[in-house]
């Protein structure tokens, strides 16, 4: 914003340093670009994880809790911090929200209000400047990029997760998080191992440190990747994208298309067979008998997803129809006079046809004439709507697609016209981007009814 007229104070002090994030990198400067806490956590204490199985023997008890605590804190972040707590896309009672802010801790991804904020400022923002991770900003700054750098704060977009504070459970952990990080990632796997079989170390190297390091790298996928690979079948303005790796790498988050459309829904899968492990597992939680943990899960209306669903096949068609030979326009040829037509049916090398109004040159088509060129020589000069349309032959869809292609003019007056006239309507649909659409059997040179039949009648 402008300031017309400083205060003195405001004028004598010096101009303010743009944030460390819009500087050129220097000798000087590199380091303050890296936000060192958030970089020990996702890069240095997970690479000095992996320097550890070297001299660390993994045992199968320990495989195994390691894998199962991969996908309860996997799940932490993916039903709760993501679908209960940023998009409310159902309500959890006590017992599961500590289960889920506890496991959520574990891997190592802020708190749920940290997380929250961010998540719903992508949604709001997708794709922009103020999207926190927007991946138009590149995909490894999508995926681990937005962590690691010091980013001015004042560009990522505002958010309210005020709805959040009333929630004790993320108000806890919050304010605690530290200590709760340190335990749930660290800490209880290792306490886990040591006390249940006796492998201490095991337990917090790979129930620990490596087990995080997955769950992170899984998570930011769904920045990265989800906005990356695969199809867009609900909207494709936007870079959200629905693809199975994604799915199988995130507990079911990989259908990021439909999710970016229908953000309060429960599901990111809407089909049975789609890997959406999340859903499932939210819906169990609902399911447990007298003392449901889940409820209130929400799900959009069927018909409001296939109408999202078709609108996008529709843009999908019309782009493919524009790209499509249709003839010169109607409303772009010139009109020519009975007389003239006739003059000029075999002139310069012309071969000219009229067909329920529209003149058109088949000088190029008679020697590929599938009927004979004797036929369609036969038709040169001529009004052949009727030979056209069942007086000789009653030609295929692609007959008069084809046609189409090779119209140069309109006749002025007669009956033709009035042909075309009578049946305007035809003229009448365009589609999405205002380009005139044809229907199958809709071309303006095939009249209502054959004509062999009116004659009959
Ligand atoms: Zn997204
Ligand atoms: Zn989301």
């Amino acid at each position: 914003m402008a300031v017309s007229s400083p205060s003195p104070d405001l004028k004598s002090s010096p101009l303010k340093e743009p944030h460390i994030s819009h500087q050129p990198v220097t000798l000087q400067n590199w380091y303050k670009k890296i936000n060192w806490l958030n970089t020990t956590l996702v890069v240095f204490i997970p690479l000095y994880g992996l320097y550890l199985t070297r001299s660390t023997a993994l045992i199968r008890p320990t495989l195994i809790w390691s894998i199962l605590y991969y996908f309860m804190t996997a799940f932490g972040i993916t039903g709760g911090y993501h679908r209960l707590w940023s998009h409310r896309c159902f309500s959890a009672h006590l017992p599961l929200r500590i289960f889920l802010a506890f496991t959520g801790a574990g891997a190592i991804q802020g708190s749920v209000r940290w997380w929250s904020a961010n998540h719903r400022a992508h949604h709001r923002w997708t794709d922009t400047m103020k999207d926190p991770y927007s991946v138009m900003r590149g995909l490894m700054f999508s995926h681990i990029g937005w962590m690691v750098l010091n980013n001015d704060p004042k560009v990522k977009g505002r958010t309210d997760v005020s709805d959040l504070d009333s929630d004790p459970v993320v108000v806890f952990q919050h304010k605690h998080y530290g200590k709760c990080l340190l335990f749930t990632a660290w800490v209880f796997p290792m306490l886990v191992a040591g006390l249940g079989w006796g492998d201490w170390w095991g337990g917090l190297v790979y129930a620990g440190i490596i087990r995080a390091c997955f769950v992170q790298q899984a998570t930011f996928c769904v920045n990265s990747l989800a906005h990356w690979i695969g199809e867009q079948p609900f909207d494709d303005r936007r870079s959200p994208r629905d693809h199975v790796l994604t799915a199988l790498v995130t507990m079911g988050e990989g259908y990021h298309n439909f999710h970016h459309e229908f953000p309060s829904d429960y599901r990111n899968a809407i089909i049975w067979y789609q890997y959406d492990p999340t859903k499932w597992l939210i819906w169990l939680f609902s399911k447990i008998p007298f003392f449901p943990q889940a409820y209130n899960l929400k799900t959009f209306r069927s018909n409001e997803i296939e109408k999202g669903r078709l609108q996008q096949q529709q843009k999908a068609i019309d782009r493919k129809r524009v790209g499509l030979d249709w003839g010169v326009p109607l409303s772009q040829l010139p009109v020519i006079d009975w007389d003239d037509f006739r003059a000029q049916a075999n002139a310069n090398g012309a071969a000219l046809v009229a067909v329920a109004g529209v003149i058109h040159d088949v000088s190029a088509f008679v020697a590929e004439h599938p009927g004979g060129k004797t036929l369609i020589k036969s038709a040169i000069g001529k009004d052949a709507t009727a030979l056209f349309n069942g007086g000789v032959y009653e030609h295929s869809n692609a007959a008069h697609n084809l046609l189409s292609t090779m119209r140069v003019g309109i006749l002025r007056g007669g009956q033709e016209v009035e042909v075309w006239k009578s049946d305007a309507s035809r003229l009448g649909a365009k589609d999405s981007k205002g380009h005139m659409v044809v229907g199958a059997g809709e071309q303006i040179t095939r009249i209502g009814a054959p004509v062999s039949a009116a004659v009959a009648a």
